[in-house]
C-alpha cells in the first residue's frame, strides 16, 4: 500500500499576482510608447451589494496595474435609453479602451441589448456577439475573463490539455459554454454536464481535467475524481457557517487528483486580474490600429 499522494494545489493568488505584474510592465510601456494609459470603464448601476464589492475591487486593481479608470455610477431608477447612452459615450471615447457593465442590471434593463451595444474592441468582459463569435470560430478575440482564468491556471500548472477528456460542469454563457470552447480550441476531447445530465458520477469519474462552474457547495464528491486528474473549482458558494465553499468536495479530491484549485484563493482572484489582462490586449489593439 502506497502513501496517499496529495495533489498540488494550484495557487490562483500567486498567479493572478503574476498576471498582475505581466500588466502593470505592459501598461508602462503602453504608457510610454503612446502616451496614454491603458484605461477601463466601469459601469455600475444601483446599489447591488455585491457588485459595490466587486467594482470596488476592479477599480483598485486598475490603480495598482497603472490602468486609468473611468467609473460611472447610475442610480437604480436608469432607464435603458440612458444606459445605451452612457455606454455609447464610453464607446466613443478615446480614454477608455475596455467596458464593463457591472451584472445583474436593475429590472428595466435589458443586459443581453446592453452587452450587443458595446463596442466589440472594447468588450473586456467578451460576453458581446462578435466576441462570443470569435471564440466559437477559434479566432482571435477577447475571451470571457472567469474561463480565461481558468486556462492561466491550467498551463502554469503544466497541464496538458490536448488529446484529454475534459468535462465542464455547468453551461453558462460567462462561464460553462466559453470554458468548453477554451479547452476544445485546446485539442482536449470535451463534454459539458448540467443539471439534466443523467450520471454527474460517471462523467467525472472519466475526465482527465474537471472544471466544476455549478454554484452548489460540494456537489462534486471527492470519490469520483478520476486518480490524477487536474480539478479546476470555479464554485463561491456559502456554507450554512458562512464559509465560502466550492463546488468540489476538496479534500477528498485532493487525495485523487494530481491538481487542484482550492476556494476561495483559486478561480476568483484570477477573474479580476484577465479583465486587467484584457484590457491590456483591447489597449493594444485600439493604439496599433
Ligand atoms: P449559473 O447558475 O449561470 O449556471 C450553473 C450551471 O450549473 C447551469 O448550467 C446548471 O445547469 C448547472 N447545474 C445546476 N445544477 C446542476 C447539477 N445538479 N448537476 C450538474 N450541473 C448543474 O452559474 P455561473 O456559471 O454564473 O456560476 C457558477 C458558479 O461559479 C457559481 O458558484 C458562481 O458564484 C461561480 N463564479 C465564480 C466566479 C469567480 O470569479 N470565481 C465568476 C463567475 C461565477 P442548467 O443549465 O441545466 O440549469
Amino acid at each position: 500500500m502506497g502513501a496517499t499522494r496529495q495533489a498540488v494545489v494550484i495557487d490562483g493568488k500567486a498567479i493572478a499576482a503574476l498576471v498582475r505584474a505581466e500588466v502593470a510592465s505592459a501598461a508602462a510601456e503602453i504608457a510610454a510608447k503612446h502616451g496614454i494609459a491603458p484605461g477601463l470603464a466601469v459601469v455600475r448601476v444601483g446599489e447591488d451589494p455585491a457588485s459595490v464589492i466587486y467594482v470596488r475591487g476592479k477599480i483598485k486593481a486598475c490603480a495598482e496595474a497603472g490602468i486609468a479608470s473611468f467609473e460611472r455610477l447610475l442610480p437604480e431608477s436608469t432607464t435603458q435609453a440612458q444606459l445605451l447612452a452612457v455606454v455609447n459615450d464610453l464607446n466613443r471615447d478615446a480614454r477608455v479602451h475596455g467596458v464593463l457593465v457591472q451584472l445583474p442590471l436593475p429590472r428595466q434593463n435589458s443586459a443581453d441589448a446592453i452587452i450587443e451595444a458595446l463596442a466589440p474592441e472594447k468588450d473586456v468582459d467578451g460576453f458581446g456577439p462578435r466576441n462570443t463569435y470569435l471564440l466559437s470560430a477559434g479566432r482571435p478575440g477577447l475571451r470571457p475573463c472567469t474561463p480565461w482564468g481558468c486556462l492561466r491556471l491550467l498551463d502554469e500548472a503544466g497541464v496538458k490539455l490536448a488529446g484529454t477528456r475534459a468535462l465542464v460542469v455547468g453551461r453558462s454563457n460567462i462561464v460553462g459554454k466559453p470554458m468548453a470552447q477554451l479547452l476544445l480550441e485546446r485539442n482536449a476531447t470535451v463534454t459539458i454536464a448540467h443539471s439534466r445530465t443523467a450520471d454527474l458520477a460517471a462523467e467525472v469519474a472519466r475526465a482527465d481535467v474537471v472544471i466544476a462552474a455549478v454554484g452548489k457547495a460540494e456537489i462534486i464528491k471527492g470519490s469520483w475524481i478520476k486518480p490524477g486528474a487536474a480539478v479546476i473549482d470555479v464554485g463561491m458558494n456559502r456554507g450554512p457557517d458562512g464559509k465560502l465553499l466550492g463546488d468540489v468536495e476538496f479534500a477528498a479530491a485532493a487525495e485523487r487528483a494530481a491538481f487542484i484549485t482550492r476556494v476561495p484563493g483559486g478561480v476568483g482572484p484570477m477573474t479580476i486580474a484577465m479583465l486587467l489582462a484584457n484590457t491590456i490586449e483591447a489597449a493594444r489593439a485600439q493604439l496599433t490600429k
